[in-house]
């Protein structure tokens, strides 16, 4: 496919780039670095290419009567490149550029600025057509386009007359994304892998618990989902499943693949929460996650992306909307036209239509959270992940509020959207941290959010692969759009 699927044409409004020949460096402030640990005051580092190289703390010393900047590493005191653009971040707080590992994009440029300027670095991209998807990760990897750097979990298998998103999403001509038996499922999987694709998504769900009382949607055959999962992994590929309500959740933990051998040993996984080959793309709404779920889900290294904010939205729309825009940061981040929309009746009464059981949906609210809760408290790998098409990159702030109302620390929040995010993508070595050897992605905050989480709110710069973007020049380019 050579004609470009959407025109990403590289912003301007660059303000500093780290290149070979000038490193850039940032020195001071605070630093989040997304593993976990404590936030460390003062840091210095320094980004060369798209990479962090260094980081140590700054030292101020006297020299020749002056104040001069220098970097304490590990190995001693080091002097500042003396060709490096120097940045001053006194006063701002770094963080890892945030990770949502559930969106979806249907074509709106607009969208992937917006979620760019709320500091959404690397996404992964649920897309029902594998050429389009691989074409989206092209796309999107350079360091000059302003969205984030997209990564594709494709196809979205279904069952005929199962879920569909309708006639503008465009299908797969290359494969069978509605499977009718285990043979046919195993060989389209097959044919995925040879596509060079890591992820995949299934539907395993008739949707009765939004969509009562519509008649339920065909759910895939128990013996195709099975075909499905146990091929993925065979192949090593992720499997994202769909299963919102327990009892096909149960199904679905039964038939996910059991790795042999010493790539998952049990004792690893339960303590590092190491993802295995598949996992929920939702949370498990409708019942508690027992014990003994709970310890299935260790051992198979199953990863969990709650997704409260689809949740909330499905709740109470209007209720979840006017919330968000509660905060002037994001209502005026946004053109009025398309908040009057957010917040018209109009735009309440069509998912109102289109997904009548919210009175189920707010009454298990609760259970969504206790669920997250238990399984961070376990070590199964929790991941940040919207789901959301409204509010693009507001709903990363959003989900990580929700995610410390159920009871998550703001840094167990931040970790799941930025290390347990890369470790999600299979990506750990080169994203989600800031350390040295990582890709720069950094976000630099006004406020602390290990503070409050609302202050990942306060984002004043976004550094993608050592570009350095405003926030407010991208809000406003995305405003005009
Ligand atoms: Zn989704």
């Amino acid at each position: 496919m050579t004609k470009l699927l959407f025109a990403l044409i590289p912003v301007l409004i660059v303000l500093s780039q780290a290149c070979a020949q000038h490193p850039l460096v940032l020195l001071g402030g605070t630093l989040i670095d997304g593993t976990g640990t404590e936030p460390k005051f003062n840091p210095a580092i320094i980004i060369e290419g798209s990479r962090i190289t260094l980081v140590g703390t700054l030292e101020l010393t006297s020299r020749d009567g002056k104040i001069v900047s220098r970097i304490r590493t590990t190995k001693g005191v080091i002097d500042v490149p003396e060709d490096a653009d120097v940045y001053d971040v006194n006063g701002k707080v770094m963080m890892p550029g945030l990770i949502d590992a559930h969106i979806h994009y249907d074509g709106v440029e607009r969208d992937l600025l917006q979620m760019f300027a709320w500091g959404v670095t690397s996404a992964n991209c649920m897309v029902e057509a594998t050429d389009r998807a691989l074409a989206l990760e092209r796309e999107t990897a350079p360091d000059s386009i302003a969205s984030p750097q997209l990564y594709a979990t494709t196809p979205i298998f279904t069952a005929k007359g199962g879920w569909w998103w309708g006639k503008d999403f465009r299908d797969d001509s290359t494969l069978n994304r509605f499977p009718a038996t285990a043979k046919e499922a195993r060989a389209q999987v097959r044919r995925v892998k040879a596509k060079g694709i890591k992820r995949i998504k299934l539907m395993y769900d008739d949707m009765r618990w939004c969509r009562d009382t519509l008649p339920p949607l065909a759910r895939m055959k128990k013996n195709v989902m099975a075909a499905l999962l146990d091929e993925a992994g065979r192949q090593g590929l992720i499997a994202e499943v769909h299963v919102p309500q327990m009892k096909d959740a149960k199904e679905v933990l039964a038939a996910g693949f059991t790795p042999k051998g010493k790539a998952l040993r049990k004792d690893t996984l339960r303590q590092s929460g190491q993802i295995g080959s598949f996992g929920f793309a939702h949370g498990i709404l409708d019942e508690s996650i027992s014990d003994s779920i709970e310890h299935i889900m260790i051992d198979k290294g199953t990863f969990y992306i709650p997704t409260f904010c689809v949740f909330e939205f499905l709740a109470n729309t209007r209720g979840f909307l006017q919330h968000a825009m509660g905060d002037g940061r994001f209502q005026s981040s946004l053109p009025q036209d398309v908040v009057q929309h957010y917040l018209s009746s109009e735009y309440y009464e069509r998912y109102r239509t289109r997904y009548p059981n919210s009175a189920f949906v707010s009454a298990h609210m609760l259970v969504l959270f206790r669920n997250t809760k238990s399984l961070v408290d376990r070590h199964v790998p929790v991941v940040m992940g919207t789901d959301m098409w409204a509010l693009p990159g507001i709903g990363a702030h959003l989900e990580l509020e929700y995610m410390v109302q159920a009871g998550l620390s703001p840094m167990e929040a931040i970790v799941s959207a930025t290390k347990m995010g890369a470790r999600f993508l299979g990506r750990e070595a080169s994203l989600g941290t800031i350390e040295p050897g990582k890709q720069a992605d950094i976000l630099l905050l006004d406020a602390n959010p290990t503070f409050s989480i609302f202050n990942t709110r306060s984002i004043s710069k976004i550094i993608k692969q050592g570009m350095i973007y405003d926030h407010q020049e991208l809000i406003e380019r995305s405003k005009k759009q």
